[in-house]
């Protein structure tokens, strides 16, 4: 039987990080080492796979930006609709890997593998987790069942849904989870086993493409004894929504929930979220729930329905209970 094509596609990041010593995890350039070097560090990816590499970008990942994403997407959206190859995987910083998994998995119009896989220690750390991470990433690319799940993204041997992973530490490789689903697969020695399945639509089932214009859309956050000022000055920022993070349920203090309610009024597209990390915010009022995604994710998925022209609560509301 011949090996899958998968072709690996680097953005930077701390996977290709490289620090001054082994013991640096924290200090080191981001995104310095290119595709050629990283593959170099994975003994065995060639069996795993037929590998083709390239080299997208070289960002630290708390620099990726709306655009960013859709030029990611147009290349990716070409590379997948390529005949000759089964799958992609794509190298990213680990800062905002969720947001462009969420947003991939959501436009890509594709059923062959997407596999999005970081790191949480430089290339040059002793004990980096970046190589196997890597041939873990390419492992369940190139694994039978991998296909229709949507992007997946692969670190410290688990694999996670698009939707639903979450960076929830600030350092340590074990940095990825899904709090609300739990993974969705485990890869280890080679061998990958399959948990779950998504449950919403994705990727060749929506609406969105890579040429989807993307609405801006900012996030403001509630705290006790936050100001309503910041809510106020979205408007001006020239947003068309807001994604309220707030504490608990997505709550509002009276004078914050005041402010979310008026710029609703005046045709601001507001949306309710949690900074807790998980749970699910239902609509209250007139203000619609983002449900189980975070505010991060939900921002992702309003721009993009705003982008496509949805208008109104309702509309956005039906979005956030389908995607
Ligand atoms: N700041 C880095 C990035 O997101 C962190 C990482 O990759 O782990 O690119």
């Amino acid at each position: 039987m011949s090996l899958p094509r998968l072709c690996i596609v680097a953005t930077g990041g701390t996977i290709a990080g490289v620090g001054a010593r082994p013991q640096a995890t924290q200090a080191y350039a981001a995104a310095a080492l290119d595709v050629a070097g990283l593959c170099a560090t994975v003994p065995g990816l060639g069996e795993v796979a037929r590998i083709a590499a390239e080299q997208f970008a070289a960002i630290d990942s708390k620099n990726a930006t709306p655009a960013f994403w859709q030029s990611l997407a147009a290349r990716l959206q070409q590379l997948l609709d390529d005949p000759g190859v089964d799958g992609v995987v794509v190298t990213h910083g680990t800062d905002t890997l969720e947001e462009t998994a969420y947003y991939l998995h959501l436009v890509l119009k594709t059923d062959k593998p997407v596999v999005m896989v970081g790191a949480m220690r430089p290339a040059t750390a002793l004990s980096a987790d970046g190589p196997l991470n890597l041939l873990d990433a390419a492992t369940v690319a190139a694994a039978p069942g991998a296909a229709g799940r949507g992007v997946l993204v692969t670190l410290n041997h688990q694999i996670f849904g698009a939707r639903e992973v979450a960076k929830t530490n600030a350092n340590r490789p074990d940095a990825f989870a899904s709090p609300n689903a739990g993974a969705m697969g485990l890869v280890q020695d080679g061998r990958v086993t399959w948990l779950a399945r998504p449950e919403r639509p994705h990727t060749a089932s929506t609406p969105f493409t890579a040429a989807t214009p993307l609405a801006p859309v900012e996030v403001v956050a509630g705290y006790a004894g936050g100001s309503a000022a910041l809510i106020e000055a979205v408007p001006a920022t020239g947003a068309h929504g807001l994604v309220w993070a707030g504490p608990g349920n997505g709550s509002a203090s009276n004078e914050a929930l005041a402010a979310l309610e008026r710029l609703c009024g005046a045709g601001l597209a507001v949306v309710r979220a949690s900074r807790t990390g998980s749970g699910c915010v239902a609509a209250s009022g007139r203000l619609p729930g983002a449900g189980t995604l975070s505010p991060w994710k939900a921002r992702v998925l309003l721009m993009l329905v705003l982008g496509a022209g949805a208008e109104g609560t309702q509309a956005v509301q039906t979005a956030f209970d389908t995607y």
